[in-house]
């Protein structure tokens, strides 16, 4: 029997569509388990303030469709201090709460490692991010929403980068992974896809320069991944403005659009399934975990694999865009 009574949820770092879902489906499958359920707001700022409410199934009430999160969320440097820790276990212990879901990306699952292993707090971790960067998953809740924006972004961009015969140099978010950019790309049906897994091993602007963009089409799309490592796509339009002043080059930045909007299906069922999964996981004792999915099943991942490996791309995608552009 598991002695879990009553859990504490929050959302944290970068928001992403689904976290809401998540959210839900946390809350309702542990009140369904007799479990008592707290809301967080702030993130790991709420837990230190003391931002706290008790959620009964109606406060997860139609909000599966809403991008965000209604328990919004923040970036708190207090909580990288043992000081603001040990705060925020204090308020732990004054509500009773026995265990910890804790939705976002690779540094919100680092703090609640460390955490978790300093207080010997019970943490279940959700991957809430659009970058898709997180090890032991296929996928994060909030990436497939963010690539069909980038989708739509792209369509639009296309319509007008053909009718004055433009090169576009198109820049996603990504977080030092390429994936949205690269699957972005492929999706789109864009020329290439810079990003920063490639940067550190080949030139890609000048292999693209080299092969004379598109030979046989006259507008060019180009996704680049936002990243210190590929430069950007400001810098690598310029780079092609100085060399070769007959491309009509352009530049777009997608940036915040790409984190907001209703959740795709597949999010709020990867977001539901996490997070039924996240109360199957505290019952089972299992602690300091990632809820991931390989191959359609729910796995465990420990945070010291989810947030310390680096996720690879699949580098057949990188192939199959090469060749679709001819
Ligand atoms: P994300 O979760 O989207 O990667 P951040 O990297 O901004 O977002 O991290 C979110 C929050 O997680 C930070 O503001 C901080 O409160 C907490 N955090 C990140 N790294 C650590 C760490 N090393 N120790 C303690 N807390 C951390």
């Amino acid at each position: 029997m598991s002695t879990i009574k009553s859990i504490g949820i929050l959302t944290s770092g970068g928001d992403a569509p689904g976290m809401n879902a998540a959210i839900r489906a946390v809350t309702r499958a542990a009140i369904y388990a007799g479990i008592k359920v707290y809301g967080i707001y702030h993130g790991y700022r709420g837990l230190i303030a003391d931002e706290i409410e008790e959620f009964s199934t109606q406060n997860v009430s139609n909000i599966i469709q809403r991008g965000g999160t209604i328990l919004k969320t923040a970036r708190c440097k207090e909580f990288q201090t043992e000081e603001g820790r040990r705060q925020a276990y204090e308020t732990l212990r004054r509500y009773k709460i026995d265990a910890l879901v804790v939705i976002g990306g690779d540094g919100s699952l680092t703090g609640a490692r460390i955490f978790g292993n300093e207080f010997s707090v019970p943490i279940v971790g959700l991957p809430g991010t659009i970058d898709n960067d997180l090890y032991g998953t296929d996928c994060t809740i909030g990436y497939d929403t963010a690539l069909n924006t980038i989708l739509e972004c792209v369509d639009k961009i296309r319509d007008t980068a053909t009718s004055h015969e433009r090169l576009f140099f198109i820049e996603v978010m990504g977080r030092d992974a390429g994936f949205l950019a690269l699957n972005g790309a492929i999706a789109s049906g864009a020329e290439a896809a810079i990003i920063p897994e490639i940067s550190t091993e080949v030139d890609q602007l000048g292999e693209l320069i080299k092969a004379g963009f598109r030979k046989s089409k006259n507008s060019s799309i180009v996704l680049v991944a936002e990243s210190p490592v590929t430069g950007g796509a400001m810098a690598l339009a310029e780079r092609v403005k100085n060399e070769y002043p007959e491309y009509d080059v352009r530049v777009t930045i997608l940036g915040h659009l790409q984190r907001g909007g209703r959740p795709t299906a597949y999010d709020r069922i990867l977001a539901s399934r996490m997070g039924a999964a996240a109360i199957d996981a505290l019952l089972d004792d299992q602690r300091n975990v990632m809820i991931g999915v390989k191959n359609d099943e729910i796995v465990y991942v420990p945070f010291s694999k989810a947030i310390k490996n680096e996720k690879p791309i699949n580098r057949n995608l990188l192939d199959t865009l090469h060749r679709l552009s001819i």
